[in-house]
């Protein structure tokens, strides 16, 4: 692994207790949404923005610390999963020098820096004991509101490694699209599949806003061919193959 330079932010305060020895029991993906890594840098140790990761990991590969593992860093945000809202005392944040969805495009990850990834990702699972699958982008925690890593990050190599979670193609159902609008006995279901797997939805009947904005997310990570929020009949076979089966293992 290349060796990490360290430029301590400001930003971070004490991880709360959420009642296990040790806190942290996940890591969250970040984009910069920024040209260049310096002036993300420069934001994320500016006191004034009061945000921080605890990782950079510039496009040529090299990693940057800017916050203490034992701290909580300000990544997350307004946040859920599986019932945690404090995200930022959960995990530790990894944010990816990249430009963000300009002009509607996303370009691919290099390579340098989707390895470095991986090696940061090895290191911090293994000091930490954690659940390799509990490797999540900021989009998973935050649906309507954050949309990164984007649907051009590399999950599928991710998972290849042995980091996070990604869903081999299934067999598609023969069931009709929903979408914003529908209403009752298919979408409880459904909405019951994404609250177990971990997202914040209500399980109402009622495709709604938040609905969408969740069918959003899960296509992002797991489906990003296709992210327009319709729950079309690869995208439910994906959440019931996958989400409920999720929860028995
Ligand atoms: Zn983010």
């Amino acid at each position: 692994m290349n060796s990490i330079i360290q430029i301590l932010s400001p930003n971070f305060d004490a991880r709360a207790s959420v009642g296990q020895p040790n806190a942290i029991s996940h890591i969250i993906l970040h984009y910069t949404d920024m040209s260049d890594c310096d002036a993300a840098l420069a934001r994320l140790c500016d006191p004034q923005a009061k945000v921080s990761a605890h990782y950079l990991i510039r496009r040529d590969g090299q990693s940057f610390q800017l916050v203490d593992e034992a701290d909580r860093a300000w990544h997350a945000g307004v946040s859920y999963w599986r019932g945690q809202t404090d995200m930022n005392s959960a995990s530790i944040g990894i944010e990816l020098d990249y430009d963000g969805h300009v002009g509607g495009a996303v370009a691919a990850f290099p390579e340098a820096q989707m390895e470095a990834l991986m090696a940061l990702l090895k290191d911090i699972v293994g000091r930490h004991g954690l659940d390799p699958r509990n490797i999540l982008g900021h989009s998973d925690i935050a649906p309507g509101r954050k949309i990164d890593p984007g649907e051009a990050f590399d999950w599928a190599a991710l998972h290849q490694a042995g980091f996070g979670i990604w869903l081999e193609s299934v067999a598609t159902e023969d069931v009709p699209p929903l979408a914003e609008g529908s209403l009752g006995k298919a979408v409880t279901p459904l909405q019951k599949a994404l609250a177990a797997f971990g997202y914040e939805v209500a399980t109402d009947g009622v495709f709604g806003p938040q609905t969408k904005a969740v069918i959003t997310t899960f296509q992002r990570h797991f489906r990003p061919a296709k992210v327009d929020g319709v729950a079309d009949a690869q995208t439910q076979s994906l959440i019931y193959a996958y989400c409920r089966a999720a929860l028995k293992s």
